[in-house]
């Protein structure tokens, strides 16, 4: 028997701790890329570059030209609850930040190798950082780096056998999982160029996203998905409304009537609340509801920022941050079905089918 009433109870080793509990925030390949690609966003970057090799279960690489992480910071990057970003808990009101909990790059030294690349524009030379499996520095030397952060995870989740068995088998989901974040990711950064490659076995690499840094969205809904796409959507933009005395907007795009991606439903639909990609699963059921009662055969497609006060809502949630929870989500839906309804009314829907 393990673990009967009859054992006597006791504390887990801390290396054992940080080991169950990392696998909290890098759930999968997914997180462990948005993680890298948000703070290369928080750093100012203007450019991200993802490298992966065999789907990200050899290597992932996200190389940025943001601010660089200064000596002093060293150390600091790979502990638990560091983080450059919050200092009070009274700032999450106010974040704009991605991270703000300081756990990301400490659960990936935990679950893979991590290796920083840096330098910050104080400094002439890059500088190489090997980190162990508890975060400590295990070498450092000066390497040749542009102004910009480079994070190489290699071997993600081999310190755990099970795990690392069924994230190998699974890699294609994994895989196909990251492609959409990162694609939410670059649909929604404007002004920031994001480029994602992949290298299966010795055959070269394949570009499996890009945007030129456009400062538009409906750009970057055409470098990622197609002009053939981008054509189907529709803009919406509710500007100002008033939901539970807070002052609301909501800009993106929307499949037109008729035109719908004919695909899964929540396939291709992308929510975001002041800029962050997040899950609205009870807004993506509205836009379903709403587009079926007159195309019942396929499912729309959506990229919407809904814009609010940093304090009508919370990101701190789930370790993910995916999930938010809006203080006026029903008001806001009444509000947002009343909008979308004039979209897809039956006039324009007329309208919109001959001119598809
Ligand atoms: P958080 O993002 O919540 O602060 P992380 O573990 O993701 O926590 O990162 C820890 C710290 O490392 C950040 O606060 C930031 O100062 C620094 N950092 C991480 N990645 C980068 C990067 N690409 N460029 C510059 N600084 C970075
Ligand atoms: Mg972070």
């Amino acid at each position: 028997m393990v673990g009967g009433g009859g054992s006597k109870i006791q504390r887990i080793d801390k290396a054992a701790i940080h080991r169950i509990c990392s696998g909290q925030v890098v759930l999968d390949l997914a997180a462990a890329v948005k993680e890298l690609v948000e703070n290369s966003l928080d750093a100012g970057a203007t450019n991200i570059e993802i490298r992966l090799k065999e789907y990200g279960a050899v290597l992932i690489e996200v190389a940025d030209n943001g601010s660089g992480i200064s000596p002093d910071n060293y150390q600091g990057l790979t502990l638990k609850y560091h983080t450059s970003k919050i200092s009070e808990f009274s700032d999450l009101q106010s974040l704009s930040s991605f991270g703000f909990r300081g756990e990301a790059l400490s659960s990936l030294c935990a679950l893979s190798n991590v290796s920083v690349t840096t330098r910050t524009k104080e400094e002439a030379i890059g500088t190489r950082l090997d980190y162990d499996h508890s975060g400590a520095i295990t070498s450092q030397q000066s390497v040749a780096r542009a102004v910009g952060t480079t994070v190489a995870v290699a071997k993600l989740f081999a310190p755990l056998p099970v795990r690392h068995k069924e994230f190998t088998r699974n890699i294609r989901r994994e895989y196909g999982r990251l492609l959409s974040i990162l694609q939410a990711y670059a649909l929604i950064a404007k002004g920031v160029r994001i480029v994602c490659t992949n290298q299966v076995g010795k055959s070269g690499r394949s570009t499996v996203i890009q945007t030129q840094g456009s400062g538009s969205v409906k750009d970057n809904v055409i470098t990622v998905f197609g002009i053939k796409t981008a054509a189907c959507l529709e803009p919406l933009e509710l500007s100002a409304m008033d939901v539970g005395g807070q002052s609301v907007k909501v800009e993106g795009f929307v499949s037109k009537p008729g035109a719908g991606c004919g695909r899964a439903s929540g396939d291709r639909q992308f929510f975001y609340v002041n800029g962050r990609p997040v899950d609205l699963p009870k807004i993506s059921r509205l836009l379903n509801e709403l587009y079926r009662s007159f195309n019942s055969s396929q499912c729309p497609m959506a990229v919407l920022n809904i814009m609010l006060p940093t304090q009508s809502y919370d990101v701190n949630v789930t370790p993910d941050k995916r999930k938010v929870f809006l203080h006026m989500e029903a008001d806001f839906i009444v509000s947002l079905r009343t909008a979308l309804e004039s979209v897809y009314a039956p006039d324009k829907y007329k309208y919109a089918l001959n001119n598809v």
